[in-house]
């Protein structure tokens, strides 16, 4: 029994909505893409480094802040602020949609300050009907490559410590952005995964782009309990 379109299309704007759900806190963070269990997340850092990556401080205090968006101390922070407000109001105005088309009660709006997508996310994605999938779409989408750019614009360049599943080598994983605005990450090991496992080649490179980040998760969490085991 294969999906119409319709269902197809509402499948996607749900894993559009579930995929800026689940990177919406790193967002905030501004941290690391991947939140705990995620295994890139850098559990090592100490304290002390962490304090020196003002950067990603500064950020922090941006989006913790609930002054006004002049006050933000640097372009970038003012752009990633702005991208978890925007979003925010494009997730608020999907829940009320929604609820309006399904009879549901409306979510109580954000309250001043209050800088949290994530239950009206949830909210769309449970209740979203195939009737607004169409609508839904772009606003969907749109959601996903806002919060992939500002999350790029924190971790491009950055190396992720960890070891690679097919080559081994560690610390040769990098989030880059890629020509086309693709963010994606770089293994810069010799490295050859089978064909199955990598869907895209940059410069003899095999790299994943953001969508395929939660799986690759996976093969990494698999190698690090295979290694636990085995220590
Ligand atoms: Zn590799």
């Amino acid at each position: 029994m294969s999906a119409s379109p319709s269902e197809r299309e509402l499948a996607e704007v749900v894993a559009d909505l579930e995929w800026a759900m689940a990177y919406w806190p790193d967002l905030l963070d501004a941290r690391l893409p991947m939140a705990t269990p995620r295994p890139w997340r850098q559990l090592r850092l100490s304290p002390e480094a962490h304090a020196e990556r003002d950067f990603e401080a500064r950020v922090d205090w941006a989006l913790r802040s609930t002054r006004a968006l002049a006050e933000a101390p640097a372009p970038t922070d003012v752009t990633i602020w702005q991208t978890a407000l925007d979003i925010l109001v494009d997730a608020d105005d999907l829940a009320a949609k929604v609820a309006e088309t399904v009879g549901l009660p409306v979510l109580p709006p954000p309250g001043p300050g209050e800088l949290n997508a994530w239950p009206y996310l949830a909210y769309a994605a449970a209740h979203l009907p195939a009737e607004l999938a169409e609508w839904a779409a772009p606003i969907a989408r749109r959601m996903q490559e806002k919060i992939a750019q500002a999350l790029c614009m924190v971790y491009d360049g950055h190396t992720l410590d960890l070891t690679c599943p097919w080559c081994s080598e560690a610390s040769v994983w990098r989030v880059q952005t890629l020509p086309g605005g693709m963010i994606a990450i770089v293994c810069g090991g010799v490295c050859e995964p089978p064909a199955r496992e990598v869907g895209t080649w940059w410069h003899g490179q095999p790299c994943w782009p953001m969508s395929d980040w939660e799986r690759l998760a996976k093969h990494v969490r698999v190698v690090e309990e295979r290694e636990r085991m085995a220590s």
